[in-house]
């Protein structure tokens, strides 16, 4: 069984070539990472996920209870943090869903239920947008840009929530992030995207000691 199964992806915007034959596995109940530069594709692989960009070529297949943590959050400011998270059950068609249970998973989230989107910090927003992707009750969860503009500390405790939620309940999860050494410390496996294509992949403890990655992705040592 797999959450993600992507073969052979290509897609070009006018003639280039943002992805080029890509083949990424997500296992149903595995954490996996995708790490790559700006301009590496990674963008577009998420959008090639959700149907907003047509491949020229390849196969997507997605396990129907995907929900996305976007990079940027996009909160809905003026609502409440409650509110928010009510937004991600509408997709499921869950309207009155009770928040109860995302708050017991979440208890960071209790301090903050009747506070406006808008007013939180950047690592606070991060966990709403996590919280109200759970509320769609996912199998998978792919997460855009868990650590962008966010401080260490923050992205420390939301790396903790999301590999507690891999781990203990078995919730898949697709990262794509631009800090390699947080992607490799919290998933089992890695992809490694360079102009659209897939140079390496492996389990991550492989991957954090090998030269490519350490030289490219880790910083010296
Ligand atoms: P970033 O981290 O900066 O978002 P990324 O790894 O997500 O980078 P993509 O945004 O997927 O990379 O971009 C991959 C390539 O496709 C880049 O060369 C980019 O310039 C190009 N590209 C992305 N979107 C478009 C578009 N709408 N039209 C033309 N070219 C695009």
């Amino acid at each position: 069984m797999t959450a993600v199964e992507v073969t052979g992806l290509t897609v070009r915007y006018d003639g280039a070539t943002a992805l080029d034959g890509v083949d990424l596995t997500v296992a149903d109940h595995q954490a996996v990472a995708l790490i790559g530069a700006n301009g590496a594709g990674k963008s577009t692989l998420v959008k090639a996920l959700s149907g907003l960009v047509r491949p020229a070529s390849g196969t997507i297949t997605v396990n129907d209870r995907l929900a996305q943590v976007p990079e940027g959050r996009e909160m809905f400011p003026d609502l409440t943090v409650d509110d928010n998270l009510r937004l991600g059950a509408w997709r499921r068609g869950r309207r009155n869903r009770d928040t109860q249970r995302l708050y017991e998973l979440l208890p960071d989230l209790v301090p903050l239920r009747n506070r406006k989107a808008g007013a939180l910090s950047g690592g606070q927003q991060q966990m709403v947008a996590i919280g109200r992707a759970l509320m769609a009750d996912p199998e998978i969860l792919v997460v855009d840009e868990l650590s962008l503009g966010l401080a260490p500390l923050i992205v420390g405790t939301l790396a903790a929530h999301l590999r507690a939620l891999h781990t203990d309940r078995g919730l898949a999860v697709l990262l794509i992030e631009q800090n390699a050494r947080l992607a490799l410390d919290l998933c089992d496996h890695a992809y490694v995207l360079e102009a659209g294509r897939i140079v390496l992949h492996g389990p991550s403890a492989e991957l954090a000691r090998d030269p490519r990655v350490t030289d490219a992705y880790l910083g010296a040592g």
